[in-house]
């Protein structure tokens, strides 16, 4: 019977009966893939305790017979990352990153960047150098890019028009067009949101080149300040649903 092995970060657990869980995990081989692991309910001694959400471990599994879920068999710690289950708000945001690859991302396609991405922002996270929402811009802004759907920070998201030009500090923001507007097109919609030139430089940044040195960018209060308050009107609606997680990480800062 053939087995597979990959690293593997667990991303959720769901009860199955009353002995077995069902576990989703982003992994390194196969991307996304759900796996049942036998008894991990009941006995916390069957994986050693090392089944917790959001640790990276080494995975080993048996491939399903014919239809089903491959089988857990081994699962050896790599990296705990226990800091954030320890710690109320880096487990609303890492709970809300896992919630966006869980909801969003295709079973069984292999998505090795993403998973360096995930990796990276919980390391991160985990070690507490770097402040939880400059994380959650970078995570929000390159898994957006991933997706397909990545806002329009250079064109008037109306007419196309360049706005490099623009004398304005401050840019209207459309996100059901998208990201940002001319003057033109702006004059008349009711300013909701703005996006600063200085933010808009940054979320650029943040999006683009490798992630250890989009990681290093320092965001100014007021780039981080409007960033997550647009990415997380963005990202909702246009993956066209609203995450829990992210309802619960908004009640968390109130
Ligand atoms: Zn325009």
């Amino acid at each position: 019977m053939s087995t597979f092995t990959t690293p593997a970060i667990l991303l959720r657990r769901n009860d199955f009966g009353d002995y077995d869980l069902i576990i989703t995990f982003l992994s390194l081989s196969r991307g996304k893939i759900s796996v049942i692991a036998k008894s991990a309910k009941k006995s916390t001694k069957r994986f050693s305790g090392v089944l917790e959400l959001f640790s990276a471990m080494e995975i080993v599994c048996r491939e399903p017979r014919s239809k089903g879920l491959p089988v857990l068999e081994e699962a050896a710690l790599r990296h705990p990352f226990a800091g954030i289950r320890a710690d109320i708000n880096k487990t609303a945001y890492a709970s809300y990153w896992a919630e966006l690859v869980q909801g969003w991302i295709e079973e069984n396609e292999k998505q090795v960047g993403l998973y360096r991405l995930l990796e990276y922002v919980l390391k991160q996270l985990d070690g507490g150098m770097v402040p939880e929402a400059a994380l959650s811009v970078l995570f929000q802004m390159r898994f957006m890019r991933w997706c397909g759907f990545s806002p329009n920070l250079t064109n008037c998201s109306a007419c196309r028009a360049d706005i490099s030009q623009t004398l304005k500090n401050d840019l209207a923001v459309d996100i059901s067009k998208g990201g940002i507007l001319c003057d033109h097109c702006a004059a008349g919609a009711p300013l909701r949101m703005v996006l600063s030139k200085g933010t808009i430089k940054q979320l650029i940044w943040a999006e683009s080149g490798n992630i250890a040195k989009a990681g290093r960018i320092r965001f100014t209060p007021q780039a981080l300040r409007e960033g997550q308050l647009f990415l997380e009107e963005f990202v909702p609606f246009h993956l066209g649903k609203k995450p829990r997680s992210l309802s619960f990480l908004k009640q968390l800062r109130r």
